[in-house]
């Protein structure tokens, strides 16, 4: 039973999908208490901003949307939560205009601390120690996008030296997956046909409840209102023969994996305290391409990490363009506060780094269009999404291709198939 407080609530989220899937789970919280979302640019009682610690850009950019909000609604009351958030809530309690400091833990019971601030309360802030933390909060996105990002995990305990997603996270854990289940067929209710699984570490499911992830992918399979799943992030470590021989035969499991690879050389790996190396990770892209030769392979890599040469980086540039994949998320080393590598010697000029992002993004500009054009002429299954961009309609292949056709309304939200062509190619 929703009752009316008539109380205008917005929302803005920065970061990752998990974060996304979080922001629309307390929408919904919200929206059963009584509270009307409205848009982040229209006038509400409440900004409620989801943050990002995960580069000093992230931080950056939340730091400037918090100061904006404020300055364009004072009297508003600005709710903060998050991974800055958890880790920076002593700073960001004292930027004049902030009203709720949340950590990662206490965002699920918002609704009692709006309450608080509602009775002229002037600012508050609550934030465990997010490392004591064991509750699993689950999420799932929904309404603003034609794929739903349903978080199934949470955590790492991987420590990685470049990486504060621990610090901000907590512990490894996870949901059950008879939830997890349930909470997919709740998104199918809603119409939605395509589910991306989310997390911090997800390959690292069931480290708090025992259960296999491979398990997970089978149960979801019987879900019938959802007709395709993606896989987010997985850490290379953790993509097992039974998950890509599942992934090869499944009827709803796209060929679709992405894997942070972070440098080329064995030499950074090692110093980011990653947890394979170079032959590993190439052995593994090819076992996945040898078992399903049009999947799309995404990698992630840092540019610029202490110690990373010029030689290190030809080599990280080199051992990329030898692997079989089809694009590269590029992101410049940033130091991270209380990680290792903040305090290790050799480090790159930031002008240096960014020119080596640069490279790597041209680099995967290359890559993409190579992996585009080698399905020209094949049938694709597109789930449509409903933008009318320039008389456009666009969409995603099974392996992540980026197709567009002219725009019919008919299209929104159907998974259709169709020949690619050259001129579908939304490159
Ligand atoms: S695996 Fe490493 S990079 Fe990924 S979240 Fe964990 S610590 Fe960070």
């Amino acid at each position: 039973m929703i009752n009316k407080n008539d109380k205008k609530v917005a929302f803005y989220t920065l970061g990752c999908k998990l974060n996304y899937a979080e922001t629309s789970n307390i929408a919904r919280i919200l929206n059963e208490g009584g509270y009307q979302k409205v848009n982040f640019q229209d006038n509400a009682d409440f900004y409620v901003i989801n943050t990002c610690a995960v580069t000093g850009n992230a931080e950056k950019k939340c730091r400037n949307i918090i100061r904006q909000t404020i300055r364009r609604s004072p009297t508003a009351k600005i709710i903060i939560m998050g991974c800055f958030s958890q880790l920076a809530h002593e700073e960001i309690k004292n930027i004049e205009g902030v009203s709720l400091v949340l950590g990662n833990s206490e965002k699920s019971d918002i609704i009692k601390y709006m309450q608080e601030l509602d009775n002229d309360t002037n600012s508050l802030v609550s934030c465990n120690d997010i490392l004591k933390i064991d509750e699993f909060y689950p999420s799932y996105s929904s309404g603003d996008r034609t794929r739903a990002f349903l978080k199934i995990q949470d955590g790492c305990d991987y420590y990685c030296s470049y990486c504060t997603v621990p610090l901000a996270r907590g512990h490894s854990r996870s949901g059950r997956i008879e939830d997890i289940v349930n909470s997919a067929i709740e998104i199918g209710k809603k119409g939605i046909k395509e589910i991306v699984l989310t997390g911090v570490n997800i390959g690292d499911f069931g480290k708090n409840t025992g259960e296999k992830f491979i398990e997970l992918l089978r149960k979801l399979e019987d879900v019938k209102a959802i007709e395709r799943y993606r896989i987010s992030s997985i850490e290379p470590n953790l993509i097992t023969e039974e998950i890509i021989n599942h992934t090869a035969i499944s009827r709803k499991f796209l060929p679709h994996f992405h894997i942070p690879l972070q440098s080329g050389t064995d030499k950074i790996l090692k110093a980011m305290k990653r947890r394979y190396d170079t032959k590993f990770f190439s052995e593994k892209v090819s076992l996945i391409k040898k078992q399903i030769s049009d999947c799309c392979i995404a990698v992630d890599v840092i540019a610029g990490f202490p110690g990373e040469t010029e030689k290190d980086f030809e080599e990280t540039y080199n051992f990329i363009n030898s692997l079989d994949i089809s694009y590269v998320h590029v992101f410049t080393y940033s130091e991270r506060a209380n990680t290792l590598a903040t305090d290790f010697e050799n480090k790159v000029s930031i002008s240096e780094r960014h020119k080596r992002t640069k490279a790597l993004l041209e680099l995967s500009e290359i890559k993409k269009k190579e992996f585009y054009l080698q399905h020209i002429g094949q049938s694709a299954k597109v789930l449509f999404e409903s933008e009318n961009e320039n008389g456009f309609i666009g969409g995603f292949s099974e392996n992540y291709i980026r197709i567009k056709v002219p725009y019919t309304h008919e299209f929104v939200n159907k998974i259709l198939e169709l020949t690619i062509k050259e001129e579908n190619l939304d490159l």
